[in-house]
């Protein structure tokens, strides 16, 4: 695609970089059948290539326009155009540069402001969103549709690790929500990996790693989140941790990021890079590991991808082999390469699109009569969860559970 960019906003790292990636699409709108909003809405600027010339014209003209804004925040970052794209077109990286402009060009209604600010306060910091939650009889009416679900799913039980025994140490990333809303994954992580020899060790803070920040186009303080990550990691990573782990996998995509988004800090690139190379979803660090045999009798599961698993992180197939190596009956899912309308703070603040989404993927997910539902991130888990009748679950804690059989109960 040829662009003209003006000559100053070209000198900008911002300008330079879109430019690049620009330049990199041949407009042949492959990415467009596999977008969730463009099937949904059937608009050319509801899918990848229509937000992409938007994204091109508000570069070289200068000006952002409310309805450019609309159709940027109205896509999800699922990344499905990602990995249509012939071209490898870094879509999400040319979108983050879109959205800083729109931000920076428009002014968003009053509402929409306390929102997003009330938002980037409170989800990112643990004890606040616990705080939030306890509260939640007083704030409740007050609430977002999509908080509202969210609400009566808080994990209220303090659950026990395995103790730290082995030689071979991973760092595990909390995060700020999922700890709150479900306890219990991390600590399936905990006892799986200790049957493969590796001991987890928590970070200590109780904060974001900086992808809602990002979600919310509050770009500076992702980035400061993410310094202040790197500062309380460090200690661990110059000790020897063999990686860092995550069971969330929007969190572990947004570590694998950390290098290309502080590429430009010289004070942090080094670190961040470094902080990507040993960045890992749980699902990769348990597939590299030599387990115990285990059996799940057959049961029959319905996984959902998360979209950063599969098409951030290209992890495709990874968990589906996992699950089925230890004894579960994978049913088919119907259109498995969509996002189900979760997509970090998208469900809060698009909630018709988010539920429209939410719908269809529960429709594909049930149609096989699977005993249970499993996915790969807490805020897939909690949109699911609150409209399915099946129950859903991480898929580690599946692995979990047979583990913590005793025994003779193991195949
Ligand atoms: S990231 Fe997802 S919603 Fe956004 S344009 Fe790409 S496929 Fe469509
Ligand atoms: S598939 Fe890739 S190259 Fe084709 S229009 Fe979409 S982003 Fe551009």
């Amino acid at each position: 695609m040829q662009t003209k960019i003006p000559a100053g906003k070209l000198a900008s790292e911002a300008g330079k970089e879109a430019d690049r990636i620009l330049r990199s699409c041949v407009h042949c709108g492959f990415c467009t059948a596999t977008c969730p909003t463009y099937q949904l809405l059937g608009d050319e600027l509801d899918g990848p290539r229509g937000r992409i010339y938007l994204i091109k014209e508000m570069l070289e003209s200068g000006s952002a326009s409310e309805k450019t804004r609309e159709h940027l925040d109205r896509c999800l970052t699922c990344r499905s155009c990602e990995s249509t794209c012939p071209s490898g077109v870094e879509y999400a990286h040319l979108l983050d540069i879109g959205r800083e402009l729109c931000e920076a060009g428009t002014e968003r209604p009053m509402v929409e402001r306390i929102q997003r600010k009330a938002m980037t306060a409170i989800l990112p910091n643990r004890t606040r969103f616990s705080l939030l939650l306890k509260g939640a009889g007083l704030f409740r009416p007050l609430l977002p549709q999509g908080l509202k679900a969210l609400l009566p799913a808080v994990s209220r039980t303090k659950l026990d690790w395995p103790p730290r025994r082995h030689k071979r140490t991973v760092l595990m990333i909390e995060g700020c929500v999922q700890p709150v809303l479900d306890a219990g994954i991390d600590r399936a992580a905990a006892i799986v990996l200790d049957q493969a020899g590796i001991s987890l060790q928590r970070t200590g803070i109780a904060q974001c790693c900086g992808a809602l920040e990002h979600h919310l186009n509050a770009s500076e303080a992702a980035l400061e989140r993410m310094r202040s990550n790197i500062d309380h990691w460090w200690a661990d990573i110059e000790a020897g941790v063999e990686g860092i782990v995550s069971t969330a996998s929007a969190c572990a995509l947004q570590l694998k990021e950390y290098g290309y988004l502080l590429r430009n800090d010289p004070a942090y690139a080094e670190k961040a890079k470094q902080i990507s190379a040993l960045a890992a979803d749980i699902s990769e660090l348990v597939a590299g590991q030599d387990l115990p045999a285990a059996n799940g009798g057959g049961e029959k599961i319905a996984f959902h991808a998360s979209c950063t698993l599969q098409h951030g992180q290209k992890l495709s197939g990874v968990v589906e082999t996992i699950l089925e190596k230890s004894g579960f009956e994978l049913v088919p899912v119907k259109g498995g390469h969509l996002c189900c309308g979760a997509a970090g703070t998208y469900t809060l603040l698009q909630p018709e699109i988010g539920e429209a989404l939410r719908a269809n993927k529960i429709e594909s997910l049930e149609a096989g009569r699977p005993t249970r539902i499993a996915t790969a991130n807490i805020g897939c888990m909690k949109h699911i969860e609150s409209a399915s009748e099946i129950p859903v679950v991480h898929w580690i804690e599946l692995l979990a559970e047979l583990y913590e059989k005793p025994q003779t109960d193991r195949g």
